[in-house]
């Protein structure tokens, strides 16, 4: 059997797999800049995924990016897909969005007043998005998915609203909840400092399971202002949801005049120009957007009906505003980078890329019996350390996995691929990815699972 094995794979270039771990790169100067940091941030870092507190080693520290490429301070390179985190679809560095945002800075930062960049990146966005006609343009997706919030209760004038375990949406304090025990429950803080009464207004649930929603609609009858899911969730592993059960979540709002909120911070921009809600075609009642939106500059934005953004000020009652709000240096990054991805079969290319490298892996993993399992989606990918066919829900992810990809991770890092540093996040494929780049990144990924899986 290994013989017709290796000849599958030698047809793709693939004939030398070794199964010996890599010496590790050298990290002297992340490593002392990493000391310095400690001194003045908490974690040493600005946002504390990028510690590195999942994976072996002090965090890089990035001296530059290009198109697909990174290069941290000891001169290491790597192939990145971690992207930003998501918002670098076009790959770092795209010359039409550096181009645009330094002939704009050329006039000035931000005004705190209207610029007709506000108008262009909005009609841009609202041609060829028919799930929202008006819309609100913010600093982050925390902020998108805060303001949605109080704009779902606002309307609604209901104060609960309903969540999910396994759902990311920013960090302000109605949202960072976690479920209890129980099929529906009042949220315990997932944080320190989130008031108890902040917890007790987000219901929690799991993923994938209409009779928690059925008992929450019952015990809270007329008390839910909004349903928010990440409807592609991806900060907590992949866990891909049937369109069904997404259309069981519109439908059953509806009938309980409780708003549905898709948050597409990620999946906005990512799946197609009209993110998941186009991808699905479902259309929820308030969105989200952030990451890409801004081309890699900070951006966030909620959109809605004509009617449902009438009750934001100045208009409506609901207060929200914001000193750099729609700020023509960000504007310039998003109509740049979002006119890329206008362009025919752009999402196309990405999409078919990205399977074929996905693909290529797990044929690879699956031919030697390794637990392992690759989602993916448009251009977002998860590698999994399991042997189930689907993961719907965040407690269907077994935790022993994490070892293994710690391990993996820092394979990669060694012969040049960059991942997110954490097992439970998502990967990301951009237009600047070569088929050569993905090529090599395969080659060294099928030499990481051999390490995982059998290396010295
Ligand atoms: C990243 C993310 C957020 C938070 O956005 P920030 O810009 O980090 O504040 C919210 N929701 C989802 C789904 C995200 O992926």
């Amino acid at each position: 059997m290994f013989d017709s094995i290796k000849k599958k794979f030698s047809a793709e270039g693939d004939e030398t797999v070794s199964s010996t771990a890599k010496p590790d790169i050298s990290r002297e100067k992340s490593a002392e800049l990493y000391e310095k940091a400690k001194t003045y941030f908490p974690g040493g870092v600005n946002s504390p995924v990028r510690a590195f507190k999942s994976v072996y080693g002090t965090p890089l520290f990035i001296e530059k990016g290009d198109g697909c490429q990174l290069w941290d301070a000891d001169g290491n390179q790597f192939i990145d897909f971690c992207c930003s985190w998501g918002p670098l679809i076009l790959g770092h560095n795209h010359p039409k969005v550096r181009e645009q945002v330094i002939e704009v800075m050329k006039n000035g930062m931000s005004f705190g007043a209207p610029t007709a960049l506000e108008n262009e990146l909005a009609e841009l966005i609202l041609k060829h998005n028919k799930y929202i006609q008006k819309l609100r343009f913010v600093s982050s997706g925390t902020e998108a998915v805060m303001s949605a919030i109080r704009l779902a209760r606002g309307y609604t004038k209901r104060d609960k609203i309903l969540k999910f375990e396994g759902c990311y949406h920013g960090h302000s304090d109605s949202l960072l909840v976690k479920a209890g025990s129980g099929l529906v429950t009042f949220g315990e803080t997932s944080s320190a400092g989130v008031p108890k009464a902040f917890a007790d207004e987000t219901i929690v649930v799991a993923l994938n399971d209409k009779a928690a929603i059925k008992t929450a609609f019952e015990d809270f009858k007329r008390q839910i202002a909004a349903i928010i899911i990440e409807p592609v969730p991806a900060n907590n592993g992949l866990l891909l949801q049937e369109r069904e059960y997404l259309q069981f979540l519109r439908d059953i709002c509806t009938e309980n005049g409780t708003l549905l909120i898709f948050d597409e911070v990620i999946s906005g921009f990512r799946l197609g120009f009209e993110g998941a809600a186009g991808y699905y075609q479902i259309k929820p009642d308030i969105l989200t957007y952030g990451k890409i939106i801004g081309g890699g500059l900070p951006v966030g934005c909620y959109g809605s009906s004509v009617e449902i953004m009438a009750q934001v000020s100045p208009d409506g009652g609901v207060y929200q505003g914001g000193t750099l709000s729609g700020n023509p240096v960000a504007m310039a990054a998003g109509i740049a980078q979002l006119t890329e991805l206008l362009r025919s079969n752009f999402y196309r290319d990405l999409n078919n890329k990205t399977a074929e490298f996905v693909e290529a892996i797990q044929r690879f993993a699956t031919a030697r019996n390794y637990k392992f399992k690759i989602f993916s989606i448009g251009s977002v990918f998860w590698f999994a350390f399991t042997d189930k066919e689907a993961i719907r829900r965040a407690d269907e992810i077994d935790p022993a996995g994490m070892e293994k990809f710690k391990k993996l991770h820092r394979e990669l890092l060694n012969r040049g691929v960059y991942l997110g540093p954490s097992g439970y996040e998502v990967g990301f494929i951009s237009s600047a990815h070569t088929k050569i780049d993905l090529e090599k990144a395969k080659r060294a990924i099928f030499d990481s699972l051999e390490v995982v899986f059998n290396g010295k």
